[in-house]
């Protein structure tokens, strides 16, 4: 075996390694920040006294060092090894790492999601992540299209999409993903039908039928992450109760008129709706269909939603976790109020809790669902 042989390991043998090891990527800053190892530390062009203080500074006994395609990083570690530097080499550099990390996508995909898979804080590891993910959508209306379409587009392997609804022609002002052919059609089967078109790699599973007491534990229990894209209180309050009694993340979404307003909710994490909004309201309460609505602001809301679920899906970022988001669509106002705490009284996560079963209580959730 040569020496440099010796001095040099395959893009498996690292995987195998893990994080044990200290990685120093010497390509240039660009390259850096477009893709790189996870962890790996960036010494553009660096020298071999550079690469000593690096390793001393991490304090570590050796590192693995990688450039593009594995030459310039090849010379250096000789060059480090002859001073007794313990330095390995990767194999073909980052491009074969690239490649090995790639091999999970298709063609169309990895060209597809070039352009976010770039993004550090995407990257190959958050587009598997967002592959592998399965995102429900309660309602394919006006929240629910933008939402259901960001998420097909980003590569959301598994998108569950619940609505009872049927297509009409006032819905298509704002519900972007149907269409005129759409009209009469179930809504389920009209998004299913735009996914499809839109990225073909995306598994979807449809429920025909309205989200209630009785179905929806059934439907939550095989999500990463619910979006609530309902427009009635009760609807909202159920999505709440039971994401909140099962632990599933979701994030909520309302509009009303040029209002719109945004939060999520994490397992161990802030306020519920429930804990900020206590109970359904007495008396008539107006949805969208009753008091009007314009579609830009449901759309922003629900663009706002489905990247929520991103940045849950990949960890980037901050979420909208005790905070509540509102967009004054006519002023173009923003306000974000913080929530600290849950409340004490809330009915679902407080001190006492008085909801700890969904189908118990049903009558809290009673009334006809309504896709904004
Ligand atoms: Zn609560």
């Amino acid at each position: 075996m040569s020496e440099y042989e010796k001095s040099e390991i395959t893009v498996d043998e690292l995987n195998d390694i893990g994080t044990d090891v200290l990685l120093i990527d010497i390509r240039n800053s660009a390259a850096y920040y477009h893709g790189h190892i996870d962890f790996a530390i960036s010494a553009p062009k660096a020298s071999c006294s550079e690469i000593k203080k690096i390793i001393k500074e991490n304090s570590k006994t050796g590192a693995v060092i990688y450039c593009s395609i594995g030459e310039k990083s090849k010379e250096l570690v000789l060059k480090l090894r002859r001073e007794n530097i313990c330095v390995w080499n990767l194999k073909g550099g980052f491009n074969e790492w690239l490649i090995k990390m790639t091999e999970e996508f298709n063609e169309d995909e990895t060209e597809r999601y070039s352009k976010q898979v770039i993004l550090p804080q995407i990257g190959i590891g958050g587009q598997e992540k967002l592959k592998n993910s399965k995102v429900l959508v309660i309602g394919a209306g006006g929240l629910g299209s933008p939402v259901i379409l960001y998420l097909a587009a980003a590569g959301v392997g598994n998108i569950g999409i619940a609505d009872g609804d049927r297509v009409i022609l006032s819905n298509l002002q704002r519900q972007i993903i149907h269409n005129c052919y759409s009209v009469g059609k179930e809504k389920v089967l009209s998004a299913q039908r735009q996914i499809r078109i839109l990225n073909p790699n995306i598994n979807v599973k449809i429920y025909d039928e309205y989200i209630t007491a009785d179905n929806i534990e059934n439907i939550i229990e095989n999500y990463d992450f619910i979006i609530d894209g309902t427009d009635n209180f009760e609807s909202k309050f159920l999505i709440n109760d039971a994401c909140v009694i099962h632990k599933k993340p979701f994030c909520h979404g309302g509009v009303l008129g040029f209002e719109g307003q945004v939060m999520t909710w994490l397992p161990n994490g802030g306020p519920c709706y429930r804990c900020i909004f206590e109970d359904v309201p007495k008396g008539k309460t107006m949805n969208c269909s009753e008091s009007g609505v314009i579609g830009a602001v449901v759309g922003i809301i629900g663009c706002i939603q489905a990247l929520e679920a991103i940045k849950y899906i990949v960890g980037a970022g901050e979420l909208l976790v005790g905070k509540l988001y509102i967009l004054d669509g006519l002023t173009m106002n923003t306000r974000i109020l913080k929530f600290n705490n849950k409340a004490k009284h809330c009915k679902v996560c407080g001190v006492k809790p008085q909801i700890t079963n969904i189908k118990s209580n049903k009558e809290l959730y009673n009334r006809s669902f309504c896709g904004c």
